[in-house]
């Protein structure tokens, strides 16, 4: 059983533990928190031993009345792995701590990717983190257009990706992102850094990316268009990509015309907080004109990036290959619909 740490205990860090808590071949050590709220009373709900993030912040728990385990360094030390899902930039602050007690450790998207040994998806180049020390999984974003763009190069090869991002505003919970009411060039000058970023996965591939940012919290939207060497027929696309574990085809006759419907779809099927992990392709916008492929893909920002997480410990560890490592990942958090 690998033992596994979760430092950071917010959107990404609670789903990671979940879906550890899940895997056959893992056992979750901890997860450390900065303060007591709704979430640290969840994760000891939950029978998860917490940990104080920051030392002298103890207190605060106990006045909460939260049982702690003990510091985060205590909980560093007894892991095989951390999987560090602080915001942005904190990863790399507690990086020093990690090398200290020599814990491998994954970050997540928000930080450099000179942090780390490597960059992260488990479609696109699992077999690089094998034995890596510090390695990055990659953004929500960068996850669904490397699991998207990967079958596509190695089938037709790729000529050039363009894509448009319409992304969310903030995530549900994320009062301090609003209230807004605009829609954003975002950023307003090109590449958006997600073009680059697919290029950490894949460093040959042609892509330029353009941000917006409108005012959603549900999903995001890609709008794709990739240019093929080789030219498919539209049947033939939508054939290689209904083979994809984490891609799923939205049939026409399911009427999901947006984010909020695949919401209320996952909801329906039970997706534990609605989750949804697969990239979710509208079938019918699949369309190739000339050796231009076109579609729409919507991205679940909070939870895409969650089987891979679990997939880039194995790697790291090197418990598992590419494929066995998937398979184990999406049968036991349940991914496909
Ligand atoms: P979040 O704010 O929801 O959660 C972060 C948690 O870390 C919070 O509970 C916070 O209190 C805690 N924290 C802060 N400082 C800490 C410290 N020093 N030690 C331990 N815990 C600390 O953030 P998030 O959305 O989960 O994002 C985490 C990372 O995942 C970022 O790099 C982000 O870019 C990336 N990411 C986020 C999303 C998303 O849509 N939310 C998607 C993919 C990747």
């Amino acid at each position: 059983m690998s033992k596994v740490a979760i430092n950071g205990y917010g959107t990404i860090g609670k789903r990671v533990a979940d879906a550890v808590a899940l895997q056959p071949d893992m056992e979750l050590v901890g997860v450390a928190k900065t303060r007591p709220n709704h979430e640290a009373e969840t994760a000891v709900a939950k029978g998860y031993p917490l940990y104080a993030a920051i030392e002298e912040r103890l207190p605060l728990f106990e006045e909460a009345g939260i049982e702690v385990a003990g510091t985060v360094e205590e909980l560093v030390e007894s892991a095989d792995i951390v999987v560090d899902c602080c915001p942005s930039g904190i990863g790399a602050d507690n990086k020093a701590l990690y090398e200290a007690y020599d814990t491998p450790a994954l970050y997540q998207g928000g930080e450099s990717a000179d942090l780390v040994d490597v960059s992260f998806n488990a479609r696109g180049n699992f077999e690089q983190a094998e034995g890596a020390d510090h390695v990055r999984v990659v953004s929500c974003n960068t996850t669904g257009l490397s699991r998207l763009l990967a079958p596509l190069q190695e089938e037709y090869g790729v000529k050039k990706a363009r894509v448009t991002l319409v992304r969310r505003g903030g995530d549900p919970g994320q009062t301090s992102r609003g209230p807004i009411n605009d829609i954003l060039p975002n950023p307003v000058t090109l590449p958006s850094h997600h073009g680059p970023d697919v290029n950490t996965i894949f460093p040959d591939l042609a892509i330029d990316t353009l941000g917006m940012k409108v005012p959603a919290t549900l999903m995001h939207t890609h709008s794709v268009n990739v240019q093929l060497e080789e030219v498919p027929t539209e049947e033939e696309v939508k054939a290689l990509l209904a083979e994809e574990s984490r891609l799923f085809l939205i049939p026409p006759e399911y009427d999901i015309d947006g984010a909020g419907k695949l919401k209320e779809f996952a909801m329906d099927r039970d997706r534990p907080r609605a989750d949804i992990w697969e990239n979710c392709i509208w079938e019918e916008s699949i369309s190739m004109e000339d050796d231009d492929l076109y579609l729409f893909q919507a991205i679940h920002q909070e939870s895409d990036v969650i089987p891979e997480n679990v997939d880039a410990i194995r790697a790291v560890l090197g418990t598992a290959d590419r494929e066995a490592s998937i398979e184990t990942t999406n049968e036991a958090i349940g991914v496909g619909f």
